[in-house]
């Protein structure tokens, strides 16, 4: 397991979380992720892992169709930062984008088939 740390774009929503060393990204096309073009953690990351270090009144939530997935954000910069999914709820997926010294570019990216859900 690794530790990662991660933030929004403005610095207001910071996290940390352990995983397995992130190899390939996942990219989801529910009708949400296909708008954030978002690349996420592969693994789902548990709740015991995952450690918000500063919000404040920062991180926000959008629920929509079911509610039952969390869309986290930051209403400043409004980048998402990780999302708990509607089929595994208090685990995590973190937006790879905002994690520190990781370029998602340059990783092979698997499809998530979310528009089926
Ligand atoms: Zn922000």
């Amino acid at each position: 397991m690794n530790t990662y740390s991660g933030s929004c774009h403005c610095g207001a929503v910071r996290f940390s979380f352990r995983a397995p060393e992130i190899t390939c990204a996942m990219q989801c096309d529910c009708s949400i992720c296909i708008r954030k073009t978002a690349y996420l953690t592969p693994a789902k990351v548990a709740q015991g892992d995952m450690e918000i270090t500063a919000a404040g009144d920062a991180l926000k939530t959008y629920r929509f169709g079911t509610m039952a997935a969390q869309h986290h954000f930051c209403g400043t910069c409004g980048i998402h930062t990780f999302v708990e999914p509607r089929l595994s709820p208090g685990t995590f997926r973190v937006n790879l984008g905002c994690i520190d010294g990781l370029n998602t570019l340059h990783l092979p990216s698997e499809i998530f088939d979310g528009k089926s859900l």
